[in-house]
């Protein structure tokens, strides 16, 4: 009786919640695209699944990106960075001692390839995924075999672009000694949900995290840059930081527009005496932080070093401004 109950039970709650109702980050409903990349070809998504003997499903030893595809005034799709996330990632690989049978140019052509069979022409996320496929429950990273995974859904403002309230969280970063933050991987990012739980919890939009030593680190999923007096800082890399490719993009169009740019280490009470701060991934796009723990940043004027580079920004993966060509390949 008890397990017909249960059964019962399995059936209303996954008839409430079917296959295709995974949640983005932004607790919006992530609607996959038809096809994925999935044991070394193109597959319908709902045939790209796992079973729950794999390692990295119990271990979370995966590697994952995150990749934008933006339309462009054409109202073609062009990838952002895509060479540069697929290095990342194929770097990353020898932290989990990963074999990944693609190479890099290999990579950007199969999602090529898959945003045009799915036919979409709205911004889009990419996830590719990296993982321990093999069927084992071996604590180690050695002799398991691994495989590559891509979908793709459509994707607008991961958070919000005009001013986020944010709290510094009672949580600290994953140090490098600990699982390296450096390396995307995604038994790492239970740290990053303990933290943005929290600040939700307590109303916040997003949490900054502080390394062992209390210096400033990053937000759960993008970079933090802070502006002073006009000059614009960063947290250095090896302050547990993810090497955000928007991070090094907006290094690149902050100092092209004029601007000094510093990576140094950044102390707590530093962002609450900023005039401005903001978060910057392939996520969070240039994202202007309001206040932190509930003190207003700056005079409450404004972020006008922020908006500038967001603009610059958003010219840029648009296809707007040729400087920055190269960051785009035309799907
Ligand atoms: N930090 C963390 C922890 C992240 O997960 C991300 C998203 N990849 C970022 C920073 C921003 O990196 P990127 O600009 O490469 O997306």
């Amino acid at each position: 009786m008890k397990t017909e109950a249960r059964a019962a039970r399995t059936r209303a709650s996954t008839a409430r919640t079917p296959a295709s109702s995974a949640r983005g980050g932004d607790g919006r409903r992530l609607e996959p695209g038809a096809w994925a990349y999935f044991g070394g070809q193109l597959v319908p998504f709902s045939d790209a699944n796992v079973s729950i003997a794999t390692h990295s499903l119990n271990y979370g030893t995966a590697i994952f990106e995150g990749i934008r595809a933006y339309t462009q005034d054409d109202g073609k799709l062009a990838i952002l960075f895509a060479a540069e996330h697929y290095d990342r990632m194929l770097r990353n690989a020898r932290l989990l001692r990963a074999q990944v049978p693609e190479t890099r140019d290999e990579l950007v052509e199969i999602t090529r390839e898959l945003l045009r069979r799915n036919g979409e022409t709205a911004d889009m996320y990419i996830r590719p995924l990296l993982y321990k496929s093999a069927h084992s429950l071996r604590l180690q990273l050695s002799d398991l075999d691994d495989q590559l995974a891509i979908f793709t859904f459509p994707l607008g403002d991961y958070v919000a672009t005009d001013g986020l309230r944010v709290s510094v969280s009672a949580w600290q970063r994953v140090s490098d000694n600990a699982v390296p933050a450096r390396g995307k991987i995604t038994g790492s990012y239970v740290n990053a949900c303990m933290a943005v739980e929290d600040a939700h919890a307590a109303g916040y939009a997003e949490a900054i995290l502080l390394t062992a030593d209390g210096h400033v680190a990053e937000a759960s999923a993008a970079n933090i840059f802070f502006v002073r007096d006009g000059t614009i800082a960063t947290p250095p890399l090896s302050d547990d930081v993810l090497p955000g490719i928007t991070r090094a993009a907006l290094i690149t169009l902050a100092r092209d527009a004029g601007y000094v740019v510093e990576e140094r280490k950044i102390d707590r009470t530093e962002l609450y005496l900023a005039d401005e701060l903001f978060l910057t991934g392939t996520g969070a796009q240039v994202a202007p932080i309001a206040s932190v723990d509930g003190r207003p940043c700056g005079d409450g004027a404004g972020f006008p070093v922020t908006t500038d580079l967001q603009t610059r920004y958003f010219a840029a993966v648009r296809g707007r401004d040729p400087r920055y060509a190269s960051w785009l390949t035309p799907v």
